[in-house]
């Protein structure tokens, strides 16, 4: 019998690498009926994401023919928490534990599962997890990166640590200064992914983030003949910026999407949210999220929340428990309860299922920091968006929204970083008031619905990349 293709997609522990990987695994697993999928995250993140009899080896998931296994890797730290949110001071020492223990266990990993009869034959893996390529080339098995964000920010990275850093450099505390890189129209600083312009400096408490981006590009110019590099988008997205990485074979095989429920590090709130909107006419509702890590400090969340009351729109706003708290505490103090004073016209979750809420028809908007996962989820459901990017890739996102695919518009903060009342209320009505230029984002925004309907349907882009994929891996056995 022909070996069968088995591809292990390996994960950084943080909601928004562990999506769109498990999204790949489960795709994966579709277009080659033959082929094994391993999907493995840090122990910790595997815990909270999966039951107790889906973990650990042998067991599939329904359906599967046992083809699909959940194993998890250590990234050396024994207590059940993940990266990020309050402990983010830490973040350094984690990377440190994260990149030494990963190697080791990955690689242990690799040769348990050769020694049980299913050898790897492609090891695909996130952002923040360079050290998978050495691992898969030391056992002769070829790897791909598999890149979570536009492919205009893996051209900015590959020119930045290509000959173009000192440009940058030079004037990273310049936001409007405006650099020419190959193949990309003119940038501002400030449209940057912050890791190189504000997290250069060894003191910077992400700087661990950027020495990995470095050590990411260093691996990938190891590759002979060339490294692979998958992308989370689709070639229509961003047809003019691939030959700006055209040292690499890129793949766009995205968005990904997920299939049915999902499995996630964060619990949902119970499904009210879902009978609220139910409840509301077609395209009424402002969605408003900024993703799996985001804190606000207590002047923002009292500016957005002021500004969508004033807005007069009913909305739907994920907060995080932090600022949940927050509010709880804001309305105990004034002796009100919290969502019949404050919130007249909104709802507030700690988390929900957001692809299941875009893709509801009461849902006009979406407020979002621009993560890439947002972003490709509300493109692909047709929601305009209202912008407001924080760091990371979120800028450039924002950037394509508005400027190249115009599906969106992006919010400015005052000085200070903050976005005030006023600004919301205003670029909410621009996608959903009545004007013709909103008419217009609305338009635009259900044209690239099917679009990427048709990138990811049979036949289209984002299907033959990934269909190719599982050839050469088969080939390559
Ligand atoms: N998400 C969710 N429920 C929420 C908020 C966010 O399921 O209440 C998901 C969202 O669908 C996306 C991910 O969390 O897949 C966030 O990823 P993104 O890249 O947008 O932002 P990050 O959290 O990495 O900053």
């Amino acid at each position: 019998m022909a070996p069968r293709p088995h591809f292990l997609v390996l994960t950084f522990p943080l909601q928004g690498h562990i999506a769109p990987a498990l999204r790949l695994a489960r795709r994966l697993l579709a277009a080659a009926p033959d082929a094994l999928v391993t999907f493995s995250t840090p122990a910790a993140a595997h815990r909270l994401m999966f039951e107790e009899g889906q973990r650990g080896g042998g067991g599939g998931e329904d359906g599967d023919d046992g083809r699909f296994e959940l194993l998890p890797f250590s990234d050396g730290t024994e207590i059940d928490r993940v990266p990020g949110g309050d402990h983010v001071a830490e973040f350094n020492g984690y990377m440190a534990s994260f990149h030494a223990e990963g190697r080791r266990s990955v690689g242990e990993l690799v040769d348990a599962l050769a020694a049980r009869g299913r050898p790897v034959s492609r090891v695909v893996y996130t952002l923040l997890l360079p050290w998978a390529a050495d691992v898969a080339r030391d056992r002769g098995v070829p790897s791909a990166l598999y890149w979570i964000q536009p492919v205009a920010v893996l051209a900015i990275y590959y020119h930045y640590f290509h000959g173009h850093g000192s440009v940058v450099d030079d004037h990273c505390c310049d936001k409007s200064f405006v650099v020419e890189l190959p193949g990309l129209p003119p940038l501002a600083v400030g449209d940057l992914p912050s890791f190189i312009t504000d997290a250069t400096d060894p003191s910077d408490y992400l700087h661990s983030i950027f020495t990995t981006f470095r050590d990411l590009f260093d691996t990938l110019d190891r590759e002979t003949p060339r490294a692979t590099v998958l992308v989370n988008t689709c070639q229509e997205f961003e047809e003019t910026t691939l030959a700006a990485v055209g040292a690499y074979d890129v793949l766009t095989i995205g968005p990904v999407l997920p299939s049915g429920d999902e499995a996630g590090l964060f619990k949902q709130d119970d499904a009210k949210y879902m009978e609220w909107l139910d409840t509301k006419p077609a395209n009424s509702v402002v969605y408003v999220s900024f993703g799996s890590l985001t804190v606000m400090a207590r002047e923002q969340l009292d500016e957005l929340l002021h500004g969508l009351e004033a807005s007069g729109r009913l909305y739907l706003c994920v907060l995080r428990k932090d600022n949940k708290a927050m509010l709880a505490d804001q309305a105990a103090a004034a002796g009100t309860e919290m969502d019949a004073s404050a919130l007249r016209n909104g709802m507030v979750v700690e988390w929900c299922d957001q692809v299941r809420v875009l893709s509801h028809s009461a849902v006009g908007c979406f407020v979002t920091h621009c993560g890439w996962n947002s972003v490709l989820e509300s493109v692909t459901c047709g929601v305009p968006m209202v912008g407001v990017p924080r760091m990371s890739d979120q800028r450039m996102n924002a950037r394509l929204v508005e400027r190249d695919w115009r599906v969106g518009v992006r919010a400015e903060d005052s000085g200070g970083g903050v976005l005030r009342a006023a600004e919301l209320q205003r670029r909410v009505e621009e996608v959903m008031g009545e004007g013709e230029a909103a008419a217009e984002v609305r338009r635009t925004a259900a044209a690239w619905k099917r679009a990427v309907a048709e990138a990811l349907g049979r036949g289209g882009s984002s299907d033959r990349n990934l269909t190719a994929f599982v050839e050469g891996a088969r080939s390559g056995i």
